[in-house]
């Protein structure tokens, strides 16, 4: 056998074939070119076999089937031409499977994705395992593209259209245990009996009688009220319909992919044989997957697989973390207890008083219970996990934490204070972090007694869904507790990213420009709704007005002015704000009065808000702009742009690439857009020097370029050594 062979057949003495997937020397099996030749030979050996009662395919991976296309492969496509040939070279392998004469099975453990679920749906016979790593989905929509091996077009025809499409549309998988409910799998079993299952199945389907009871499972699966809504096309068309008003609320049409494997399943689901509807489906895999946006969220997956590996790593393996502390139990303190109990460690939380430890506890179970609800975890683990977590308001048991993380309020004074405390609890090789959004690490460092030992960590919120976590060393901070840090982020599953100490670290002193600038906007007059709706046709999550909201008005203005005291008038935070915050009653979403006013789930402008600000205008004698779209989205988002430039020059991240993927995971910068760097080099430097001058003659000197943008416009060069490397055919531009 040849040793880099990744697929393997053997016949049982029952006639049973078994094809195995197992990629030498990689953790996951994917598809590349020479893995899909591979399985084509082998089914070119099966074919004419005429002994052979059934087909199995599984993997040889402990909790991996098949994580789908090599994403490597899919980047280094160069044509629209190329990429149809791709998708039509997959259609032949998976027809050739799925026209062989016995009845084939995929035997799925573990993650089936992308191309692994599109083989697997080439099977007759799907079944699962409910190992919480068993997945099934077709994430290709979330990389700009669209299943392009079939994927379209064997999915509607399983499941029909109602289920399907929302599977195809978001990229959303399911776990083994509902792929089963829906008939996506025609059985399940526990791990351990998983082999003892597949012979079982085997057997059934190896009978007429047993595969015409899975027939009927799965008719029966299709509830009768969705099977009789597409069967018709009025029903249809209702549910297209839909379907495209729901990408259009959720992408503004700024993601073309959904929107093409929509119209390729409409003109194809019902209309069209198999062959024509896979080649309608090579076309639109050929047109999505060169575009820039592709292009560009086909890199934020390969940044995301090189910064997980890259910073600063334990050499002899990760030391072992049993315990942590947390003191300080609100907001973030709950979240980063919950984070450390979801990875296995046992977590002492402390606050000053029951009523407040409390309020973090529940936090923390309010995050299970949201794990639960998304079949991440079950009824017991999430009991096994809470119990994890114990409240105190003292420091009883602290002298055996090998963490303790301190997300008190954000006070320099309050956190010094308990600083001291926690160092006269804590054994001497205790690591010790700070949650701090803005203070001065080397200050807040200043009341240890052995500063080597700590490091700021600074979790986003909400923490249960925000995947970046900044590492911050101070002046005194050793490589081992960075190290240690980090490996404790990674164990938490989540993406360390080592920044320079610098105020507002890196993503909030890009982030905060930019909610300041839009208050500045607001307070020249512009409708508060016109802005959030620019910046999320932009393609931010949610607007800045209303992510201040979300985050507090009151937290908000107070970092604003830390960084405004650190870098000056750059960062001048309107007076408005601080009469806004004077007014008492105007703190956000918490208390359901802020830019909007909250109630029952809906929001709306805030009058009172607008009559402070009217005020405050009058009063700080601003005239009233009348701004253009273009004004308003590029003084917001060049303001970050400019901010970032300046934390490259200065080092406070590493490369563009560091500081796009921070802006992305922190914050949820326009994705499609691949990071601010990414989207100023699409753009061109030389065009964004030159609009920062505009603006600078127009609304002030903070728009003033920063000298590397000067620097590299003069060059006629790109933020990215080799410039728009990641520009394909399409335009991103907004
Ligand atoms: P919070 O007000 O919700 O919670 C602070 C908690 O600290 C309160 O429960 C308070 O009782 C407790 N506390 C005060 N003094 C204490 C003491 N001496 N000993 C023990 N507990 C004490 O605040 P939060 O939003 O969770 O923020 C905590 C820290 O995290 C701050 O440094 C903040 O800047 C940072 N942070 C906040 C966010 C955010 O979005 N909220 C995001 C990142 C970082």
């Amino acid at each position: 056998m040849n040793m880099n062979q990744a697929w393997t057949l053997t016949i049982d003495d029952q006639w049973i074939a078994w094809l195995t997937f197992d990629m030498p020397g990689e953790k996951v099996n994917t598809f590349t070119q020479s893995t899909l030749s591979e399985l084509d030979t082998m089914l070119d050996e099966l074919a004419p076999n005429e002994e052979i009662k059934a087909v199995v395919i599984r993997s040889g991976k402990p909790d991996c089937f098949i994580a789908g296309a090599d994403i490597d492969e899919l980047a280094k496509i160069h044509s629209p031409q190329e990429a149809k040939e791709k998708s039509v070279a997959g259609h032949a392998v998976f027809t050739k499977l799925a026209n062989l004469s016995v009845p084939t099975v995929a035997a799925i453990n573990g993650s089936c994705l992308g191309g692994g679920l599109e083989m697997s749906l080439a099977c007759d016979y799907r079944i699962v395992t409910d190992h919480p790593k068993t997945s099934l989905g077709l994430p290709e929509v979330n990389l700009g593209i669209l299943p392009g091996w079939g994927g379209t077009q064997r999915l509607p025809r399983l499941l029909g259209l109602a289920r399907a499409l929302p599977m195809i549309l978001t990229g959303r998988a399911l776990p083994g245990r509902r792929a089963y409910q829906i008939a996506l799998a025609d059985a399940v079993a526990a791990p351990e009996f998983f082999e003892d299952e597949i012979r079982r199945f085997v057997d059934r389907i190896v009978k007429r009688s047993g595969q015409r009871e899975i027939a009927n499972r799965r008719k029966k699966r299709q509830p009768t009220f969705l099977r009789y809504l597409t069967g018709n096309p009025i029903g249809r068309w209702l549910v297209y319909y839909q379907a495209r008003r729901q990408i259009m609320t959720k992408t503004y049409g700024l993601y073309p992919a959904p929107l093409r494997a929509l119209e390729v399943i409409r003109k194809t689901f019902r209309r069209t044989s198999m062959q024509d509807g896979l080649a309608i489906e090579a076309d639109g895999f050929g047109e999505l997957a060169c575009t820039s946006i592709s292009r560009n969220l086909v890199w934020i997956f390969q940044a995301s697989q090189r910064i997980k590996k890259a910073g600063p790593s334990a050499k002899h393996g990760a030391p072992s973390i049993r315990s942590a502390g947390v003191v300080g139990a609100g907001i973030m303190g709950g979240g980063i207890a919950w984070a450390l109990s979801n990875a296995g460690i046992r977590v002492r939380m402390k606050d000053i008083n029951w009523d407040a430890v409390t309020t973090g506890l529940a936090s923390a179970a309010r995050m299970f219970r949201a794990s639960v609800k998304r079949r991440k975890m079950t009824d017991n683990e999430l009991n096994l996990a809470i119990h994890r977590i114990a409240g105190t308001i003292d420091y009883t048991g602290f002298d055996s934490l090998d963490f303790v993380i301190e997300a008190v309020a954000e006070n320099i004074a309050i956190k010094k204070q308990v600083l001291r405390e926690i160092e006269d609890h804590v054994r001497p090789d205790t690591i010790i972090c700070t949650n701090t959004s803005s203070l001065d690490l080397n200050e807040i460092a200043s009341a240890l007694r052995n500063p080597k030992r700590f490091v700021g960590l600074h979790f986003f919120n909400p923490v249960n869904r925000m995947p970046l976590v900044e590492v911050i060393g101070g002046r005194a901070t050793s490589e081992k507790a960075i190290i240690a840090a980090t490996e404790l982020v990674r164990r938490l599953k989540k993406t360390p990213i080592v920044v320079g100490d610098c105020p507002g670290f890196l993503v909030n002193r890009i982030l905060l420009p930019y909610l300041v600038e839009s208050a500045w906007m607001f307070e020249e007059g512009v409708d508060i709704q016109r802005i959030d709706r620019l910046l999320e046709q932009f393609g931010m999550p949610m607007g800045p007005l209303t992510l201040v909201d979300e985050v507090g008005i009151d937290v908000g203005y107070k970092v604003a002015k830390v960084l405004e005291g650190a870098y000056g008038k750059r960062m001048q935070v309107p007076c408005a704000l601080g009469d806004v915050v004077d007014a008492g009653d105007l703190k956000g979403k918490k208390n359901g009065s802020g830019f909007y006013l909250y109630n029952n789930g809906h929001k709306k402008p805030n009058p009172q808000i607008t009559s402070v600000i009217a005020e405050a205008r009058k009063k700080d004698e601003i005239s009233a702009q009348d701004l253009t779209d273009d004004q308003i989205v590029d003084r917001a988002v060049l303001i970050m742009v400019n901010e970032a430039a300046r934390c490259l020059e200065e080092g406070v991240v590493d490369d563009p690439e560091a500081l796009d993927f921070a802006m992305i995971m922190g914050t949820g910068f326009a994705p499609f857009r691949g990071g601010l760097l990414h989207y100023a080099d699409q753009r061109g430097v030389y065009q964004i020097k030159q609009r920062l001058e505009e603006l600078a003659v127009s609304f002030g000197d903070r728009f003033t370029p920063a000298p590397l943008i000067e620097k590299i416009a003069g060059n006629g060069g790109y933020f990215y050594e080799n410039g728009n490397s990641v520009t394909g055919n399409g335009d991103t531009r907004g």
